[in-house]
């Protein structure tokens, strides 16, 4: 057993959200992107290997509530991501997609899309929209996505807006060109608003609008367009996402979440569902001490961790989240060997507070 985890097993997380990382290709290559897409990447998931997963899960008693199909772009899979929805739905489970609606070039197109996503029992619908996606994608596209998805019977359709200090497309603007008012989930001060209602048709309409994050490819972001809270010690947060919201990666691994490119991570990764069952993976791999830590403590905790015993600066000056801040103290190679040398002394010293 590696020194990374632990003997005891403790009670068993459930799952409740499944996020398919269902391709790595994409219609564009926006420059924020956390999982390093692009029309040049091949990586996929089959049906087979979806279906194979989640009926392993279940089979271990860990259902999910909830899954994500998401990348990459979704869309790009056509007919195995349209059976896997259908599959799901006769399952009982809820499923979402997360789209750039590069499909809905026309209102025709965007109708046609949501008649097959509908037929197979789609319940969410989230549209991602900003101006890193704007680059590659007209933005006209998720306005046609967004009118062929109303009153159609969606649990939410929702326009994710993420915007940095020189944002142009932000969600005032959204709502201008649809000549609407939708609500905003976050206000000025990043606190969710817990007043909104469903629309008489029954569906959640909602703008998730959240700060830009240096995340991947968006490591190379310039840090004066990001927006840094006013306090750094305000992402001294424990991570509820870690396990609870697994994903998987289009290479078919089994990760702790979809708030980073985890694959091939010696941490968030729990390893290949071609070789190894699915809920055994699950069960391993939250009992990681890195993973309790992430859980128990929070992203931040460590990196003081590693702070204190690192000989030189490996971490960056402040950051906009918590999963960049995670990012870096799974990656950085000498955060690494910090926390698999040194956690498993100094975790029981914490483990009871
Ligand atoms: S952010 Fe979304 S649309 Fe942009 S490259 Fe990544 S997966 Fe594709
Ligand atoms: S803090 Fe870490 S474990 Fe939690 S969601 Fe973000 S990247 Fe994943």
């Amino acid at each position: 057993m590696a020194s990374t985890e632990i003997v005891e097993y403790t009670v068993m997380s459930k799952i409740s959200q499944l996020t398919l990382l269902t391709t790595n290709r994409c219609t564009a290559a926006c420059g924020h992107c956390s999982m390093h897409s692009s029309p040049q990447r091949r990586g996929k998931l089959s049906l087979s290997m979806i279906t194979k997963a989640i009926e392993q899960l279940m089979l271990g008693d860990n259902q999910p509530k909830v899954v994500v199909f998401a990348g990459g772009e979704p869309t790009l899979l056509r007919n195995d991501l349209f059976d896997a929805i259908a599959w799901c739905h006769e399952k009982g489970i809820k499923t979402r997609i997360v789209t750039n609606a590069s499909w809905a070039t026309t209102r025709h197109k965007a109708n046609e899309m949501i008649d097959t996503l509908r037929e197979c029992g789609l319940s969410e619908v989230n549209y991602s929209l900003d101006d890193y996606h704007a680059r590659d994608i007209n933005y006209q596209n998720v306005f046609n996505a967004w009118q062929a998805s109303k009153n159609r019977g969606f649990e939410s359709v929702v326009i994710a807006n993420c915007y940095g200090t020189r944002s142009t497309i932000t969600s005032d603007f959204i709502q201008q060109q649809l000549n609407e008012v939708i609500p905003v989930y976050w206000d000025e001060h990043g606190v969710p608003q817990h007043t909104m209602s469903r629309a008489a048709d029954g569906t959640w309409y909602l703008l998730s609008n959240a700060r830009l994050q240096r995340l991947g490819r968006g490591q190379a972001l310039a840090e004066e367009e990001i927006i840094y809270p006013d306090k750094q010690s305000s992402l001294n947060l424990k991570c509820p996402w870690a396990v609870t919201s697994a994903a998987m990666s289009p290479g078919g691994h089994l990760l702790a979440c979809c708030g980073i490119h985890a694959h091939g991570n010696e941490f968030l990764d729990f390893g290949d569902i071609h070789t190894h069952d699915a809920a055994e993976l699950f069960a391993q791999g939250e009992q990681r001490l890195v993973i309790q830590a992430i859980r128990k403590f929070g992203p931040w905790f460590l990196m003081k961790l590693v702070e204190n015993i690192a000989t030189q600066k490996l971490f960056k000056p402040r950051y906009a989240s918590v999963c960049e801040i995670c990012e870096d103290v799974v990656n950085i190679a000498e955060s690494r060997r910090i926390l698999r040398e040194h956690l498993p002394e100094i975790y029981p010293l914490y483990e009871n507070i």
